[in-house]
């Protein structure tokens, strides 16, 4: 033996900023080739610094592809009857094409129950019953936009889904139920983990695709990991000022086939897929 060390092999790293980018670009062509430009309609209730975030990057990211947007700012104090009542006014309006509520509101208002009162055709988020529903049904309808941008991601690293197994940790409406419901759809094999699951190393360890989206930083580690992976990691957590995801992003990097970092994985793929809802509402609004 001569003692030489063999070269790590490091996963590729999956560029969502780049993903999302291309993703915009199309959607920007597509808006210029319809009557008029698609309009979002985005809510928001109370003060939440985060909130004020998403949805002004939200608005420049319609700014950059041509979608109008229009802001409602609603007081933290705000009863559901009067969130309620401006949605109706939203859902009548043929100028709008989408509406978003920002989530989560503040207490003690109930996000998910306000959210169906917006028209399933109008529902860019996805989280109105009938478009889960139409997911699970396999049919046509909004979904919600992290997952899409999460699969977008695994189908630039994995053309084949079909036979594989997908372990998405996270049952969310928001995310792990509906990427759950895309990976069954592209015949993946999938297994739903939860903070009930027994033995989630072993199960994450069988994995060809683990996707992570619970909000526990690192907590996925690299021994959870079978060699060759492809690790999608939605996870947002600061820590010590900084953003880190839900994997052990460093120690799973030399274990996996492709890997996505936090930041500039997923995130950027929601707001581009939301992009993608607002056209895709505006189409059916206007063009069926
Ligand atoms: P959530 O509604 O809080 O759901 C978290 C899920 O993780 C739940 O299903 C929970 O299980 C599960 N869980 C909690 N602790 C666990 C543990 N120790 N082991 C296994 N499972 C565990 O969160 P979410 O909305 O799905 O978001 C998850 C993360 O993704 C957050 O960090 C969020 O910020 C991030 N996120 C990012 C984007 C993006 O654009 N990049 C979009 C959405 C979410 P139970 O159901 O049993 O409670």
């Amino acid at each position: 033996m001569l003692g030489l060390s063999l070269p790590m092999t490091l996963a590729q790293i999956i560029d969502g900023r780049a993903a999302a980018l291309l993703v915009l670009e199309e959607i920007a062509q597509k808006v210029a080739a319809l009557p008029r430009p698609p309009c979002l309609a985005v809510i928001l209730v109370g003060d939440d610094p985060a909130s004020h975030v998403y949805v002004r990057n939200k608005i420049k990211a319609c700014e950059r592809v041509g979608i109008t947007s229009r802001e409602y700012r609603l007081e933290a104090h705000s009863t559901q009857h009067a969130i309620t009542a401006l949605i109706e006014n939203l859902n009548r309006d043929n100028s709008v094409d989408g509406i978003l509520l920002q989530l989560p509101l503040p207490a003690p208002l109930k996000g998910d129950d306000i959210v169906q009162a917006i028209h399933p055709d109008k529902d860019v988020d996805g989280l109105n019953v009938l478009n889960v529903g139409r997911l699970v049904a396999g049919q046509d309808g909004l979904k919600p936009c992290t997952p899409q941008g999460a699969l977008h991601l695994i189908r630039q690293v994995e053309k084949n889904l079909t036979g594989l197994h997908a372990v998405v940790i996270g049952r969310s409406l928001l995310f792990g139920k509906p990427m759950a419901q895309l990976l069954l759809a592209e015949n993946c094999t999938v297994t739903t983990a939860h903070s009930k699951t027994k033995n989630l190393p072993d199960i994450c360890r069988e994995a060809d695709i683990l996707v992570a989206a619970v909000g526990s930083p690192r907590l996925v580690k690299a021994s959870w990991v079978k060699d060759g992976a492809v690790v999608i990691d939605v996870g947002i957590n600061r820590v010590d000022g900084r953003l880190v995801g839900d994997v052990d992003y460093e120690a799973i990097k030399p274990i996996a086939r492709a890997i996505t970092p936090v930041p500039g994985g997923v995130g950027p793929m929601t707001i581009a897929y939301l992009m993608h809802n607002t056209l895709s509402a505006a189409h059916k609004n206007l063009l069926t």
